[in-house]
């Protein structure tokens, strides 16, 4: 069984890297830091390496410990985590390529299975959630600090436990949690409620610009390089802003587009009930979930939405 050639592999590993995809969410950071507590509990020699870490995930323990650069040598084992695709590893794929054995833990339908292990479950509402299961077989306790990682990545994964993804399942392991103490409301706060002065501002100019296309079907908005220097915004400011389309009346497609230093466009796909977002972001080199996916456009503004409509109108209804 895959999950004893996981342990297996763990159990030998003389030093493991655990990586992330660029621009880390809740899940991103939450699953990364759960494995790197419990794997630490058992006497690993553990890296973690996240790039740009948004601010607003200081309070999880052990954040002090992320690095943004690896060794140079190989490592015996790497990890990726929550990370569908190897190019979402971005600059760090050359130390889980260079890395003797290559684990993959993720819950990403579009999961490309890149590792030579590939623990991938896109049944699971988050990558954290897999985690559970996982940590049981190591025989790690899950205690307050790493209980307060998983959380984290369930609760933005989530959406706050609202989107179709939850199953029994998921309230399950947070009642387990919850039981062992952790503060699932004071989390639930700190990662989906205080937004800062900055995501305010970002918020409103995004709101303020936002179409309604095919009659109402699809929400559209964007923010531009320049909007989000003026404002100082770091990684993560942007968060919350393709949910907001999402949620008008009747529409069934969100589109956020957030220009990058480098002119591309990063895009954020949302859907309500019946479109595949994450097949739309496949024609574009992307992917995600069936309600929320992503990809990066290189095209100028108005070339983009063009493009980016059009195939979302062939998925309406
Ligand atoms: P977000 O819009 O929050 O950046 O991403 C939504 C979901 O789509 C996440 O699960 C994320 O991992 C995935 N996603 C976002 N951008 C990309 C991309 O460029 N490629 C792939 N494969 N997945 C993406
Ligand atoms: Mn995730």
């Amino acid at each position: 069984m895959i999950l004893d050639n996981i342990i297996e592999e763990i159990q030998n590993a003389e030093d493991i890297v655990l990586l992330t995809h660029e621009t880390p969410d809740g899940d991103a950071i939450g699953s990364s830091l759960a494995l790197y507590g419990a794997l630490k509990q058992i006497g690993k020699k553990v890296d973690v390496i996240i790039p740009e870490c948004p601010s607003l995930f200081n309070f999880l323990p052990w954040h002090d410990q992320i690095k943004d650069v690896g060794k140079e040598e190989k490592y015996s084992l790497a990890i990726a985590l929550d990370c569908s695709d190897i190019k979402r590893l971005n600059g760090f794929a050359n130390y889980f390529e260079g890395a003797k054995t290559k684990i993959v833990i993720d819950h990403h339908g579009s999961n490309t299975m890149f590792g030579d292990y590939n623990f991938v479950n896109p049944a699971s509402s988050a990558c954290c959630q897999i985690l559970v299961t996982l940590l049981e077989y190591l025989d790690v306790s899950i205690n307050k600090e790493i209980g307060t990682c998983i959380a984290t990545g369930i609760i933005t994964d989530t959406g706050g436990f609202k989107y179709s993804t939850v199953k029994s399942e998921t309230f399950e392991f947070v009642a387990e949690l919850l039981n062992n103490g952790i503060n699932i409301s004071d989390i639930y706060r700190k990662v989906l409620q205080i937004s800062s002065k900055k995501q305010f501002e970002l918020r409103k100019i995004a709101i303020n610009r936002m179409e309604f296309l095919e009659s109402g079907k699809i929400a559209f908005t964007y923010i531009t390089s320049q909007e989000q220097e003026n404002l100082e915004c770091g990684t993560g400011d942007h968060e919350g802003i393709v949910e907001i389309g999402r949620d008008v009346e009747n529409v069934e497609v969100s589109i956020f587009l957030r220009e990058q230093n480098d002119g591309s466009y990063k895009v954020s796909f949302r859907s309500n009930e019946y479109v595949n977002v994450s097949d739309i972001c496949l024609m574009f080199g992307g992917g995600g979930h069936q309600n929320a996916a992503g990809c990066t456009v290189n095209l100028p503004l108005e070339q983009a939405k063009e493009k980016l409509i059009a195939q979302t109108k062939l998925y309406l209804k």
